[in-house]
């Protein structure tokens, strides 16, 4: 872990908190991942989904390390071309995708999950325009996955909003929808399902997704997509018991495809599209103490960071937490770390007991990866920076914005006069 006077250093660097990203741990990270997959089946993508963390730094090491793009809209889009990634690399999920995005797409020769109707006139009108090229996409499918009543959905719910369902008929007759234009084939499936993440469940997801490709797409079938949602090494600060490992989700999912599309001429490609558990744990966030004050005989530390910076999604785990001081010995206390942003909620920390801060001291939370500095806007004061270490060598991979990057006068408006009129 760091030492106080290597936070120091970085800190000065970075003028306020900031997140540190590992990419050794990154890296293992990846490879761990894309090896347990490869090891036990031949034909694995490994498409790394942007919106987790589409830090570009972040995104390119995961390319370099051979991570195929997966993203959600044309902005992710745009940012994988513009990071150098192969058109037929990135493939193109999510509910909302224009028409122009789905046109773009297919003259780029990526892959395109359909997520709802709306979508498929549009893949037909391009196609019938290119009667002479063929369009290969994929459907995302929803398919009801509770047992015994029980639906292993993530926040209660019984029915996802995702894909076409299978059990009312929506997806065969998608798949008649799409057949008016000979030249588009679906060769593919696609079952991303946000659940509490088993090994069991994934077995379930898989065995849906490869029966239903060989009754519906036969021979055509080149490819299931399970999605994301692994685990990734999970904190102690959790509580939660053993999570399953990235061998155990392999050997899960390669033996049902084995089993169940062996009767196939053709092995179908096998599409992993893992965020979360690639990038929680390769993040920090480092925040400084500002002040110890008691109100009414609670103890509030004061950081300057914020809940937003490390739990905008307010998940309700506890975050490991570190504190890092260079004062001996260090007695311990109960205390609540709040934040800088004058909401009463702004709690990083509650009743928390540890080793009492002092101002100066530093904080690290670990495991902050993901969802996290894409879904904090610049809220009160500047995202933090980012600073990647490699080895020894520690570089800034996302600098502090100036209020002038923050709301430029190209994108703002700022003057009341004058009034220039829309139409
Ligand atoms: C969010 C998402 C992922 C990644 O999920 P994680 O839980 O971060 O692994 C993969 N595929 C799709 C379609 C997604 O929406």
């Amino acid at each position: 872990m760091y030492s106080y006077e290597q936070l120091e250093k970085w800190r000065s660097l970075c003028s306020s908190s900031f997140y540190v990203l590992d990419t050794e741990k990154l890296s293992d990270n990846y490879r761990r991942f894309q090896r347990a997959f490869t090891r036990r089946y031949e034909h694995v993508v490994v498409a790394y989904s942007y919106k987790t963390n589409y830090l570009p730094f972040l995104c390119q090491k995961l390319h370099q390390l051979g991570a195929h793009a997966e993203v959600v809209s044309r902005l992710e889009y745009e940012l994988a071309r513009k990071l150098g990634v192969d058109p037929a690399s990135i493939i193109f999920n999510g509910p909302l995708k224009t028409e122009d995005d789905i046109h773009f797409a297919l003259e780029q020769g990526s892959l395109i999950n359909l997520d709802s109707f709306s979508e498929i006139p549009w893949v037909v009108a391009y196609a019938m325009q290119y009667p002479e090229q063929t369009f290969r996409i994929g459907l995302r499918i929803n398919v009801d996955l509770a047992r015994g009543g029980v639906s292993p959905l993530q926040n209660g719910y019984e029915v996802s909003r995702f894909g076409f369902c299978v059990e009312n008929g929506n997806l065969e007759k998608a798949l008649s929808q799409l057949a008016v234009a000979p030249n588009v084939h679906v060769v593919g499936l696609h079952g991303h399902f946000s659940t509490n993440r088993s090994v069991g469940v994934y077995r379930q997801i898989t065995r849906h997704l490869c029966r239903l490709g060989k009754q519906h797409l036969g021979e055509r079938l080149a490819f299931i997509d399970i999605g994301g949602g692994f685990f990734g090494e999970l904190p102690t600060s959790f509580g939660m018991t053993a999570a399953p490992t990235f061998e155990e989700y392999a050997e899960a999912i390669t033996s049902v495809v084995k089993e169940e599309l062996a009767e196939l001429d053709h092995a179908p490609l096998l599409i992993l599209e893992p965020g979360i558990s690639l990038v929680a744990d390769a993040v920090d966030f480092v925040c400084r103490v500002i002040d110890v004050k008691e109100n009414k005989g609670e103890r509030f530390v004061l950081v300057d960071g914020s809940i937003h910076n490390v739990k905008p999604t307010m998940h309700s785990h506890l975050l490991p937490a570190r504190l890092v001081c260079n004062r001996k010995p260090v007695p311990e206390a109960t205390y609540h770390v709040v934040g800088y942003t004058c909401m009463e909620k702004d709690y990083l920390l509650q009743g928390y007991t540890g080793p009492l801060p002092d101002i100066g001291d530093y904080f690290v939370f670990g495991h902050v990866g993901a969802y996290t500095l894409v879904f904090n806007p610049p809220f009160i004061r500047e995202r933090p920076p980012v600073l990647a270490i490699d080895g020894n060598e520690a570089f800034i991979v996302r600098g502090k914005e100036t209020l002038q990057q923050f709301i430029p006068e190209s994108v703002y408006r700022f003057h009341v006069d004058k009034q220039e009129v829309v139409n």
